[in-house]
């Protein structure tokens, strides 16, 4: 009996750990737990009948989709998935996809929808591409800089030098959007850059989201930038506060109808 003790002393602590893990959850695993399930749904668009088109594949081969709804009217270009360890925004854009082709009347204008612009991310549970850059700040804009404080930042061995950076540009010239809206996580806000802070005003009396042209740290090659000041496209960075696909939901469906129908 004395010899077990010890065992029995592991038992008890692995049986707590389990429960308080179980019943709690822990960050990290959540956070994998949830990019597990938003990758899942990036691969079940090959098999949906919402009539996604391949517009290009990334940098490891993974197809990127876009989805056309309404065909008249001012366009507004969505993207989900610039970051694949932000997976609230892809079931966002997933869900609104649904949503609106169930309900076609609700759009009075056009939205291309791109779900996922860095699958390779988002299948790796990553920020970064499959080459380790950080799209978001590989764009080529006039504060491009080869400079970054973190890993998760690198913009890259040049401006543009990735796939899906340039993926991004090509539906801009294809579309020739009024408006663009990027979906991003958890900081809870709506950034907006460009002409664009009627649009933000817009989507915030819908979702109640605090807004702002200025995200609080500087964001050298960023979308942003790119899109929204230097092309003069209003771009909304609509950053979601953390993972809650539910809620999320609950609070943007109507925001994002708003900014899309928005004449
Ligand atoms: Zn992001």
């Amino acid at each position: 009996m004395l010899k077990n003790k010890p065992i029995l002393r592991i038992v008890v602590w692995l049986a707590a750990i389990v429960y308080f893990v179980t019943r709690y959850g822990i960050p990290w695993y959540q956070g994998h737990k949830a990019t597990e399930e938003v990758s899942g749904m990036y691969q079940e668009l090959a098999n949906d009948n919402l009539g996604w088109d391949v517009v290009e594949y990334s940098t490891q081969g993974h197809p990127i989709y876009q989805l056309v709804l309404g065909d008249s009217g001012v366009t507004t270009l969505l993207f989900g998935g610039f970051h694949g360890d932000e997976p609230g925004g892809v079931d966002l854009v997933i869900r609104l996809a649904r949503y609106l082709s169930a309900h076609p009347g609700t759009l009075t204008q056009r939205v291309v929808i791109v779900p996922v612009l860095n699958p390779d991310a988002l299948l790796a549970g990553t920020r970064v591409n499959a080459n380790k850059v950080d799209i978001n700040r590989n764009f080529p804009t006039k504060d491009w800089s080869p400079a970054y404080t973190k890993e998760r930042y690198f913009p890259g061995p040049e401006p543009a030098s990735e796939k899906e950076t340039a993926i991004a540009m090509q539906l801009i010239d294809r579309w020739k959007p009024e408006r663009i809206i990027s979906i991003h996580s958890d900081l809870h806000v709506i950034n907006y850059n460009g002409p664009s802070r009627e649009l933000a005003l817009r989507m915030a009396r819908y979702n109640h989201y605090p807004i702002d042209d200025d995200i609080g740290y500087p964001t050298p090659g960023s979308f942003g930038t790119y899109a929204g000041e230097e092309m003069g496209i209003p771009t909304i960075t609509l950053e979601l506060p953390p993972y809650n696909p539910e809620e999320a939901w609950k609070n943007n469906r109507d925001a994002l109808i708003a900014a899309i129908n928005m004449p």
